[in-house]
């Protein structure tokens, strides 16, 4: 059975976009103190989370994993919390009445506070300082105290998402969830003249239905409490690992600072740390794919994370860009199936589909968006393979961070509520409109 590994065992690995702390003592001090606090999230909720993904696997449920790019301390607040949820719930709805099967709804939340850069600093004007890498590692303002790496923020994102994930469950299974209630975002999304004819109907059968389920007695208690799990990218190697812990009912590790972790795309070398911390755990995990990757990879990835082929275990999250993804996709469904493996094949949108605007934003037009999931829907349908699920980077806040959408979001528009502090989300009427969209797809 694997055993955690110590810290200088994974020291010892190669790593990428880690932190680079000035006082190794102080971290070794955050990393006692973290090791003796609770887990998370438990053993048992990340086996159904893993089962579920079975499903998904098998053709017999759908993934929507979203949220933020970056969380911040800022914004865990109870209103901000709520909208994300809320905007999930509401695009679940959607895709289950088109899917006609469960969907897994999975947060990018409570955890997920790192972030891979592609430069080590950022330069305004004449003043250079060390890039912003999330609320785990340092401050967001351009000033040279903020920007060092600060180790004590580790029990500061412990802590906030504690809070975070004790709201959710609150939320989650306290009558907040009830359909009939998360529907009515839907309706006031298609209550807008520029939304399609056809969503409109899509709504208005949607009600037919949950009034059908109330009038035929389908209990309350099916109507009003969901599931929903946690994840984020596990990229900070000495907060997993701190986390990681022996389940006490059957001796095997679990990350426990979320359900699901995934890897990124840019910390997923075979003979790295982070491959290795996430081989010994028994979470689920994702594990992006961007536009270079070969068949070979990917299999390899996965020989190494699921060696005996566990259900539900390997989520892959292919993010090629909308121009590239009719080609490079096929290839890499193909040869991981030709394996024999059931995995979980998941398309995000957004990461593959970044651009600056001319006004210096960092930006996604909602038609690439569209445009790689209709690619990933067609090289599934082309394979015989399922389209297992959607994760986007969304807020259910009326922000303005990617161009296009019904309400034709331009990007002199960016400006007036530019408010992500990482990659440009969907905001509400982006993400209801996608999820119109991917169930007019799933409804075919
Ligand atoms: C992300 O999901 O925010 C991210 C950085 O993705 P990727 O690893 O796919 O670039
Ligand atoms: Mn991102």
């Amino acid at each position: 059975m694997p055993t955690n590994m110590s810290r200088e065992e994974m020291r010892s690995l190669p790593m990428l976009q880690q932190p680079t702390y000035p006082d190794l003592n102080a971290v070794d001090r955050v990393v006692d103190q973290i090791e003796t606090l609770p887990p998370l999230v438990f053993a048992g909720e990340a086996d159904d989370l893993r089962e579920k993904l079975a499903d998904v696997a098998r053709g017999r449920a759908f993934l929507l994993q979203g949220g933020d790019c970056a969380e911040s301390f800022e914004t865990v607040t109870a209103d901000n919390i709520k909208g994300k949820l809320m905007v999930q719930l509401s695009m679940a709805v959607v895709l289950t009445y088109a899917a006609q099967v469960p969907v897994v709804k999975v947060g990018r939340i409570a955890g997920q506070y790192a972030k891979p850069r592609s430069k080590d600093t950022e330069t305004r004007g004449d003043v250079t300082l060390p890039s912003y890498r999330g609320d785990a590692i340092n401050g967001f303002a351009f000033d040279a105290e903020a920007r060092v790496h600060d180790p004590s923020r580790l029990v500061r994102i412990y802590n906030a998402s504690a809070a975070t994930l004790n709201l959710v469950r609150a939320f989650v299974k306290g009558g907040f969830a009830d359909l009939r209630g998360v529907h009515t975002w839907n309706r006031d999304f298609v209550g807008n003249s520029q939304v399609e004819q056809e969503y409109e109907e899509l709504a208005a059968e949607i009600d037919r239905a949950l009034a059908f389920m109330v009038a035929c007695g389908v209990d309350d208690r099916a109507l009003s409490e969901i599931d929903f799990y946690a994840s984020h990218e596990a990229l900070l190697l000495e907060y997993e690992r701190a986390l990681t812990r022996v389940d006490s009912r059957s001796q095997k590790l679990y990350g426990t600072s979320g359900h699901m972790l995934w890897i990124g795309e840019r910390t997923r070398q075979l003979d790295g740390a982070h491959v290795e911390l996430l081989s010994r755990v028994q979470n689920p995990l994702g594990i992006k794919l961007g536009p270079t990757t070969t068949p070979e990879q990917a299999i390899a990835l996965a020989d190494k994370l699921d060696p005996d082929h566990v259900p539900g275990r390997i989520t892959f999250i292919t993010r090629m860009g909308a121009g590239k993804v009719r080609d490079v996709l096929p290839d890499v469904v193909s040869g991981v199936e030709a394996t024999g493996r059931k995995v979980a094949w998941v398309c995000d949108p957004m990461h593959g589909n970044t651009f600056e605007a001319v006004n210096g934003y960092k930006t996604r037009a909602f038609v690439d968006v569209v445009e790689e999931v209709n690619g990933f829907f067609d090289v599934h349908d082309q394979l015989g393979t399922w389209p297992g699920g959607i994760h986007v980077e969304l807020t259910g806040d009326d922000v303005t961070e990617c161009v296009g959408g019904a309400t034709q979001l331009s990007e002199s528009d960016l400006a007036t509520r530019y408010e992500t502090v990482c990659d440009p989300r969907l905001n509400r009427n982006q993400s209801l409109e996608l999820a119109f969209t991917v169930a007019t797809r799933l409804r075919e």
